[in-house]
């Protein structure tokens, strides 16, 4: 349920109800919006009789149910849109951010020219697996903290925001010391136990659509880091599974504006994992955002032939220049800047 406080709640009278429904053994989430402070009350279902007669106590407006089984990731816990503060940047307000480079740190050359280069096309954030989730144990699994480390480099030599995954709850320690953004990928995004570590840290998460998963358990796994206290998710389409084999998954574009409908936070789409294969990327690039995403993930590669992971469908910088070109116009027409 919401507790919608009176315009002008007192500080008093906001503790007051807190204090109550931490007293039933629930948790209150605040959220302070520009007219109004609403409170979410989360917890075990069993002692919600515990806190009946809410609706009476000074400074509380209305009590409302929260229909859908994700409650803080819902907009009837919160209906202003969500701005995740990433660093300096603001994911979800009027600038569409781009994350872009390539799929796995391969070495300080290649990561290093690939941010100077996507920088230079207009991207604010740098992309770059140092953990990655291969479908084969023989394929090359990622540089770990080395790789790491040469994330922090580019975003020292670029100022680029970094963003990179962890896969595993004993590296989130030494992944959250690098990055600004922890993202968990599509095939961990039921890793209950991984999203759990994740909502007890103090970064926002990236978190990829399972590649089976339904909008409801992708908000359902959106709900597990921000009923541990992490508020600041970003929802990623990536593609999904489907009878189509042409494309590596389906992008699910549809689900850009149904998450943006029952959510607040913000979305961003991956293309290039969404259908891959790089000559079909920037299609996708400007149907999603004239859908309405708030961001865009895009492997970029100094040269994709070689690339270790996933090549076919990474766009080299000069191909990625001439997408953020197009990407600016349709920009424009949502009334966002890029
Ligand atoms: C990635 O971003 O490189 C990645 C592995 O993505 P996904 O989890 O969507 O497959
Ligand atoms: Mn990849």
């Amino acid at each position: 349920m919401v507790i919608v406080m009176i315009h002008g709640a007192e500080e008093e009278q906001i503790n007051a109800v807190i204090t109550r429904v931490e007293g039933a053994g629930l948790q209150a989430h605040v959220s302070r919006g520009m007219e109004q402070t609403v409170i979410g009350v989360i917890g075990d279902k069993r002692n919600y009789p515990e806190v009946l007669g809410l609706e009476v106590m000074p400074g509380v407006e209305k009590i409302v149910p929260i229909l859908q089984p994700f409650k803080l990731a819902s907009r009837t816990f919160k209906k202003e849109n969500s701005l995740v503060q990433a660093g300096k940047l603001v994911i979800g307000g009027d600038t569409i951010h781009v994350m872009a480079g390539p799929c796995a740190v391969e070495s300080r050359e290649q990561l290093l020219e690939t941010a100077r280069q996507v920088k230079e096309a207009g991207a604010s954030i740098l992309r770059g697996g140092a953990f990655k989730p291969r479908t084969s144990p023989y394929s090359f699994q990622g540089l770990e903290e080395k790789g790491l480390k040469l994330l922090a480099e580019a975003r020292e030599a670029t100022g680029l925001h970094i963003v990179t995954e962890v896969m595993d709850t004993r590296a989130v320690e030494v992944v959250k010391e690098y990055t600004d953004i922890i993202q968990v990928g599509t095939r961990n995004m039921q890793n209950f136990v991984l999203l759990k570590e994740v909502s007890n840290v103090d970064k926002p998460v990236l978190l990829k659509r399972g590649l089976s998963a339904t909008i409801e358990e992708w908000l359902m796994a959106a709900e597990y880091i921000m009923a541990g206290g992490n508020h600041n998710v970003i929802m990623c389409e990536r593609g999904i599974r489907s009878f189509e084999t042409y494309t590596r998954n389906t992008l699910d574009l549809c689900a850009i504006p149904v998450v943006k409908h029952l959510s607040h936070l913000p979305v961003i789409a991956d293309p290039s994992h969404g259908i891959g294969k790089w000559r079909f990327v920037p299609a996708m690039a400007r149907a999603a955002i004239a859908a309405g995403a708030d961001g865009l993930l895009i492997e970029v590669h100094t040269s994709p032939e070689t690339a270790w992971c996933d090549g076919p469908q990474s766009l080299n910088p000069v191909k990625f220049s001439a997408m953020m070109d197009d990407l600016r116009k349709i920009a424009k027409v949502m009334g966002k800047n890029l």
